[in-house]
């Protein structure tokens, strides 16, 4: 053939290739056993433009199960002992073999594991133990798929301190996957520039999805779970409660940070910056659309609000003192009082002669004395009450901004349900309402809220 003649075919793969790039996550649940891999394999041969898979390391298989994860942690923390970590190691080793087995792949990790228990006797370090989870999945992952395995250790970077460092992985990853039509980088690690591994916290493959995205400058970020996305409530709380279709970065941020589940709160970062969607899915209902996490959006949420969550375990602290508002500096006093304890503060709703501080019970508890007597000290104030076992419940919506009505309407689904409202505290965003309540209420306020802005919506 002619160099004339190959001209259009590879101006057609070329821009086959430039198409939609999609970068798939899958979770530990999604990669726990040969069966869950099989759905994982159809989902990504199902759309070509699946090309950049993240795995994570194997999950539970039932709820009595354990996380190789877990199970690579208490194996380190026998080699620290100095104690016999084969049978356990053993063990780890077992779980992949059913995999590769379950899946008929001719692959041996024999020598990894040879590797592995080498330097494990070199007391590698408990995050390089971790990290073996996803490396080991990857390669498996990669086998199945004839994909390439790229090692995450090569890509992405930490530094000296152990802080990620965006703009270098940036750089590096997207030169490398651009040599590579179709990649498997292991998730949760990375190395820092001597080459030690590094994780990131747990669930942390989330992350690496993310970096990857980015780095592909991908048409959409899928991650790969057990639900078919986020739910308005806690279905612990809330039976059956509607899912999520849209929810913005923003959004989510106040939700993960009062407790909602399912990514990792730090996710977001690299892919926000890109401007790239989240699509959450689930690996065992794929025919669901899950929920779209997105920078902004003109889908308004059906209800409302978007989403309820929250937190027990809050302590408030009330500050009485006459004429607190005239007096310059007296919130920057009683805040120093906290600082200076290393305590940080979660809401801080403030009246003419009042301020008060909510902040986590578990942080305060050992310091509480310590914190009064500074704030005397600082502040001068007339009295300090202390109340303990609060709740903070989130209600959040990008719809409250153009809704009347929203916070009179939690107030009077609060009040039927005999619920006292310790706190009130609307963001200047307008995006969401915090309410305080006592631990004993938490459960049934969030029932009151649900009740009022998505049953009764029906
Ligand atoms: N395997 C790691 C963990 O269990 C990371 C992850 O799954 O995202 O935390």
């Amino acid at each position: 053939m002619t160099a004339g003649c190959d001209r259009p075919v590879i101006i057609e793969k070329q821009k086959e290739f430039e198409k939609m790039i999609k970068v798939v996550k899958f979770g530990g649940s999604s990669l726990a056993s040969a069966e869950q891999f099989a759905k994982v394999g159809k989902i990504i041969h199902a759309d070509k433009e699946r090309r950049y898979v993240v795995p994570s390391a194997p999950g539970k298989r039932n709820s009595k199960d354990t996380k190789v994860t877990d199970m690579l942690y208490a194996c380190y923390d026998l080699v620290e002992k100095d104690e016999d970590f084969r049978v356990m190691l053993m063990k780890i080793k077992d779980r992949y073999d059913t995999i590769i087995n379950g899946l008929n792949l001719k692959l041996s990790l024999e020598e990894e594991f040879k590797k592995i228990s080498e330097n494990f006797k070199n007391k590698a370090g408990v995050d390089y133990a971790a990290s073996r989870g996803e490396y080991l999945n990857g390669i498996i992952m990669a086998n199945y798929l004839g994909y390439e395995f790229v090692d995450a250790a090569e890509v992405i970077f930490f530094d000296e301190d152990g802080n990620f460092m965006p703009e270098k992985t940036d750089k590096v990853l997207s030169e490398r996957l651009a040599k590579t039509e179709r990649a498997v980088i292991p998730g949760f690690y990375g190395a820092k520039e001597d080459g030690t591994i590094k994780t990131f916290s747990r669930g942390g493959s989330d992350i690496t999805g993310s970096i990857v995205s980015r780095a592909v400058r991908a048409t959409c970020y899928e991650n790969w779970t057990d639900v078919s996305g986020f739910l308005i409530a806690d279905p612990r709380i809330i039976d059956n409660p509607k899912p999520i279709k849209t929810i913005t970065y923003r959004e989510l941020r106040e939700l993960s940070y009062m407790g909602a589940g399912v990514l990792h709160e730090d996710a977001v970062f690299p892919v926000r910056k890109a401007g790239i969607p989240i699509n959450i899915r689930n690996t065992n209902a794929p025919e669901d659309e899950g929920t779209w996490i997105v920078e902004s959006t003109c889908h308004q949420s059906k209800y409302t609000i978007t989403g309820i969550a929250g937190k027990k375990g809050f302590v408030s602290v009330n500050i009485d003192k006459d004429m607190m508002n005239s007096e310059i500096g007296f919130g920057r006093k009683v805040l120093s009082a906290f600082e200076d304890n290393g305590i940080s503060f979660e809401h801080m709703p403030s009246g003419i002669d009042t301020m008060t501080i909510f902040v986590h019970q578990p942080e305060f508890e050992g310091k509480e004395q310590a914190v009064i007597s500074a704030i005397h000290r600082y502040a001068q104030p007339d009295s300090i009450e202390l109340e303990s076992d609060l709740a903070l419940i989130a209600v959040v919506g990008r719809g409250m901004k153009s809704t009347r009505g929203t916070a009179g309407r939690i107030f009077s689904a609060l009040a039927h349900a005999n619920i006292n409202v310790k706190m009130i505290d609307q963001g200047s965003s307008e995006l969401n309402i915090i309410i305080g309540v006592s631990n004993a209420d938490f459960e049934n306020a969030i029932k009151a809220i649900y009740d009022i802005f998505v049953i009764t919506q029906l």
